[in-house]
This record gives C-alpha cells, structure tokens and sequence, in this order.
C-alpha cells in the first residue's frame, strides 16, 4: 500500500469521465488500498480514484471521526444513483482536490446508491444525512464534476483563479 499524490485544482485530470470497472481483480483491490491509506493520510472523508489520476469508477468514503473510533472503511465500485429524495440538504462540503476551501452545498438529503463491493457483489444502499452528501461528491467526481460547480459562478470563478495563481507559483 502506498500514499498517491493528490491531483489538484485546477488539473484538467479532474474533469475527465472516468471508466467503469470490468473486473474486480488484484489491481482494482490494490487500488482500493492505496486510495484508503491517501484518504488517511489526507486526511479525508471521501476519496474518488481520479483525485489520485486513475479514471476508474471507484470511490472509498470514511466517516468515523474521531482518531481513536475503529476505522469504518467503504469502497463503491461503479456507484450510480438509482433515486433521490425530494428533501434537500446544505453541508459544507470540501474537498482534498480543493485543499482549505470550503463552501455550502444544497443536494438531495436521502439517496439510494446501487454499486459492485470488492468482492464483485452487486449491493445498494440508502444513504442520508453526511453519506448522502459524501456519495454525491464523489459520484460528482467520476463524472468530471466539482462541487465549486454546485456553488456562484462568482465564488467558483475566484477560487479557480486562486487556484491556478498558486500552481503557477510552484510550476517555476
Ligand atoms: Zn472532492
């Protein structure tokens, strides 16, 4: 297992589509690893495999806070949205792509999620409250889509220019 570098705004690797997956094989686990032991290491509580320049439709989220709750892993292979609640909700969303910015985001609070596990299985679940919005990121992810695209254009203007200002600065 390894930490990747993470790919970040305003990489044009962040807005590719990302792949399915065809087969759960020894590569896509090891992948999985590595995406977990990034978001660790980040730390973060969501991570898509494109954040690490790999196009594939795999995500890993974590949720558990506190440093010395038991980690609770999960890994969503191919996760589509199958339906969303009417309700809306508003987090304050960031994002390891996006370090230190942060802006409210309003998306469906209850989802259900169909998705293959690392075993190939075929699963679906329902999430709401933090995991909803957590899945829809990171669903947004492998789809080239940013939550600054869920936000003004004004503030997503400026945080781009912030953004593309300092990756000049470490270019040279
Ligand atoms: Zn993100």
């Amino acid at each position: 297992m390894s930490v990747k570098p993470l790919v970040l705004l305003p990489d044009p690797v962040l807005r590719q589509v990302s792949e399915p997956i065809v087969s759960v094989d020894e590569a896509v686990r090891r992948l999985a690893a590595d995406m977990l032991e990034t978001m660790y290491d980040a730390p973060g509580i969501g991570l898509a495999a494109i954040q690490v320049g790999v196009p594939l439709r795999m995500l890993t989220i974590d949720l558990s806070k506190e440093e010395d709750e038991e980690k609770a892993p999960q890994v969503f292979l191919n996760p589509e949205i199958l339906h969303s609640g009417d309700e809306r909700s508003i987090y304050e969303e960031g994002c390891l792509s996006i370090p230190d910015y942060y802006a409210e985001v309003e998306r469906p609070a209850a989802i259900r999620v169909g998705y293959i596990d690392l075993d190939g299985a075929r699963r679906e679940i329902e999430a709401d409250g933090l995991l909803a919005t957590c899945l829809q990121h990171e669903i947004d992810h492998l789809n080239g889509v940013l939550f600054i695209d869920h936000i003004s254009k004004l503030k997503r203007d400026m945080v781009i220019r912030k953004f593309t200002k300092a990756s000049k600065r470490t270019a040279v």
